[in-house]
């Protein structure tokens, strides 16, 4: 699947890259071609216009330094389709310039080779009354005046660039089918790397599923076996169906949190909150739960602290951390919540004095579907999603979550919020 969207990534690439320089390519070469005959064709044009015929004999009316142009050849065209050179006077060159400006059409520039040589023509109607040239073959009467000039040069020059611009394109492209496909590639890494990485959640999502489907089928079906039992009878089964119902309706609105947070649809709706207010709300409700578990709870608040943050979502942030203090601490321990301004930034830990996490796996707790010991974390109704969802609520308000373990034995979960006021 991503070779194809590879193949067609390098592709729209190089095209993308080809039509850039195509366009280049020829903007360079129209704008140096312009260049080239705009000054020929201005040279051409005012020297055509410097002769006028004057007591019967064609004079130019200055000698600027366009009349001195050696390139140019004026010729005048008579009522009977005749040509003569005018200037400069070269019969060697008239056989040529002859079939040259047969076709030569009034008012415009043209280009034309012969015999290897280019040359550029302008043929201009003559205008004025006196148009009575007296030559060797007696009075004619002139139609038009003609300027040709050879532009070999500036037609090996073109010649030159097409030849540089092309090969430059043939490199290019080369360079570009290369470059087009690398950075695709790379481009790739990471749709690749969340590809998997949404496979590998699908896949672990309908693994943890299975387990708890199946205790509920196999109790069910138990119970189908015994149709006289009456429900106290069978209240072991019913239980257990009950939990594990319980625990995929907690699986499953974990992982429509985090389908949803990657999906970039969950609003962190921002207020201003006091953490002090939110952090004794949560002591309030986990005391009572700390100590049927054996477990003490301290609150330890430095000052008044207030942030901007989304007030239910730090609350369930806390829940899941203080959740798992009390899941991984055995009794008689002690939990403790502290939380002080630093800078601009409010730190809140939350420790325990349970049995830490393995050194090794520190780095990945906070991955989705991580648990430690996955028969404890089972047995307290675990999903291995809490702290990927902790983390991404802290990821939310701009802050980082870390985690370590104490000297003296449990883990220390800090978050670092910035106020932003
Ligand atoms: P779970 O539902 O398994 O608790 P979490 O994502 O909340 O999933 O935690 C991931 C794993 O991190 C847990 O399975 C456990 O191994 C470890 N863990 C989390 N909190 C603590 C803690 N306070 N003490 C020790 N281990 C912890």
């Amino acid at each position: 699947m991503f070779k194809r969207t590879l193949r067609r990534l390098s592709a729209m690439n190089s095209i993308v890259f080809l039509l850039i320089f195509v366009f280049f390519g020829t903007v360079i070469y129209g704008y140096v071609a312009y260049r080239f005959f705009d000054k020929v064709d201005e040279s051409m044009f005012l020297k055509v216009n410097n002769f006028t015929v004057v007591n019967g004999k064609m004079v130019p009316q200055s000698r600027n330094r366009f009349f001195f142009d050696p390139r140019i050849f004026i010729l005048i065209r008579d009522d009977k389709g005749q040509v003569s050179t005018i200037f400069p006077h070269d019969e060697d060159d008239m056989e040529n310039l002859l079939e040259l400006i047969a076709y030569a059409l009034p008012y415009q520039f043209e280009t034309r080779t012969i015999e290897n040589h280019s040359y550029r023509i302008l043929d201009i109607p003559y205008r004025y009354q006196d148009n009575i040239l007296h030559t060797e073959r007696g009075p004619i009467v002139v139609k038009s005046i003609i300027a040709v000039s050879i532009v070999d040069s500036e037609i090996a020059a073109l010649r030159d660039l097409l030849i540089i611009i092309v090969s430059g394109f043939v490199i290019g492209m080369i360079i570009i089918i290369i470059a087009g496909y690398y950075l695709a590639r790379r481009s790739m890494i990471p749709i690749q790397s969340s590809w998997e990485k949404q496979q590998q959640f699908v896949a672990d999502a309908s693994h943890e599923l299975r387990t708890p489907l199946a205790v509920v089928k196999s109790n069910a079906e138990l119970i189908l076996r015994h149709p006289d039992h009456t429900v106290e009878e069978e209240s072991i089964r019913v239980t257990n169906i009950i939990r594990e119902v319980r625990r995929m309706t907690k699986l499953v609105s974990s992982l429509l949190t985090l389908a949803r947070s990657d999906a970039n649809q969950i609003e962190i709706k921002l207020g201003l909150v006091s953490a002090n207010e939110v952090i004794e709300n949560i002591a309030e409700q986990f005391i009572p739960l700390a100590e049927m578990e054996g477990l003490t709870l301290q609150v330890e608040l430095s000052e008044q602290l207030e942030l901007m943050a989304d007030k239910e979502r730090l609350h369930q942030l806390l829940v899941i951390l203080l959740d798992n203090a009390i899941k991984y601490t055995p009794p008689p321990g002690q939990l403790l919540i502290t939380g002080a301004k630093q800078g601009s930034n409010l730190v809140i830990t939350v420790e325990d004095s349970g049995q830490g996490i393995p050194t090794e796996d520190l780095p990945r707790v906070f991955d989705r579907f991580y648990r430690g010991d996955k028969a404890r974390s089972r047995e307290k109704g675990g999903t291995g999603l809490g702290l990927s969802i902790a983390k991404w609520i802290v990821q939310q308000h701009g802050g980082k979550i870390g985690v370590d373990n104490k000297a003296s034995g449990g883990a220390r979960f800090s978050i670092v919020l910035p106020v932003k006021k």
